[in-house]
């Protein structure tokens, strides 16, 4: 669903990604975890070209994102992104974030988006807030929302870059719930995050990036109870 073949990125002299290459099969979760600065989300915006790779090469479902001659506008509609920070549209409620880009782009009714939304927020728990502007709602319920507003374009694939560091402790559980009920759905995902018990429970696969490199691809079993690197193991004894 996702290949990533020798990604290269530098902004002016500093080079941030060097030479990462991967794949992510249909319905494969796969989690991004490493240290701060080392890569992950310039690795992430690359997979939908919110970033353009300096080099390299990046497929999603078949399409070459890379290829100047693909509309990347199109692919991309099929790529959900969910953020740090939720970038909602505050003047919109909450059912029209999620009717919005369905109506605009995939040229929806209002009643088709409507209905599909209510039954999004319903899945995120959130149905009885759709008139609700993103101002009254808590974190965990913005991240939600943001989460169904991808989920609205219906995407193959699911794109998230560290979804709960922004949260109050209280609330990352719920948002690491409707995450984990997505992955129960066959969505295809990779999903930046410091939360360890999560990545081990709902992975298939831990991409370890460090200083711009892919050091470990391996299932969470092999590399939480076993990372081959001294890198990994370093950063593992300081989240655990
Ligand atoms: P991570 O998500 O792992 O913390 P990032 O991908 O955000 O890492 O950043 C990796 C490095 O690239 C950092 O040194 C960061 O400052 C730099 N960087 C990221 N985005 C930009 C940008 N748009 N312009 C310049 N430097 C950037
Ligand atoms: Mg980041």
């Amino acid at each position: 669903m996702i290949k990533a073949e020798n990604i290269y990125k530098s902004f002016g002299k500093l080079e941030v990604l060097k030479g990462i290459s991967t794949g992510i099969k249909e319905s494969e979760v796969v989690a991004v975890i490493g240290p701060s600065g080392s890569g992950k989300s310039t690795f992430l915006r690359c997979l939908n070209m919110l970033e353009t790779p300096s080099s390299g090469s990046v497929w999603i479902d078949g399409q070459e994102l890379t290829n100047p001659k693909t509309d990347i506008v199109k692919v991309r509609q099929h790529v959900g992104m969910v953020f740090q920070h939720f970038h909602l549209f505050p003047h919109l409620s909450v059912l029209e974030n999620l009717t919005y880009a369905p109506m605009t782009v995939l040229g929806k009714t209002k009643s088709e988006a409507e209905q599909a939304g209510y039954d999004l927020l319903a899945k995120v728990g959130l149905k009885e807030k759709a008139k609700d502007y993103p101002n009254r709602l808590s974190g965990g319920q913005k991240q939600r929302v943001a989460i169904a507003r991808a989920l609205a374009m219906n995407p193959k694939v699911m794109l998230f870059d560290e979804p709960t560091s922004a949260l109050d402790p209280e609330m990352v559980k719920e948002v690491l719930e409707v995450m984990k009920s997505l992955t129960q759905t066959g969505m295809t995902m990779a999903i930046v995050t410091h939360e360890m018990g999560f990545a081990r429970e709902v992975a298939d696969r831990v991409l370890f990036l460090d200083d711009g490199q892919l050091v470990e691809d391996s299932p969470p079993s092999e590399f939480f109870a076993n990372p081959e690197t001294k890198r990994a193991q370093d950063f593992l004894e300081k989240m655990l």
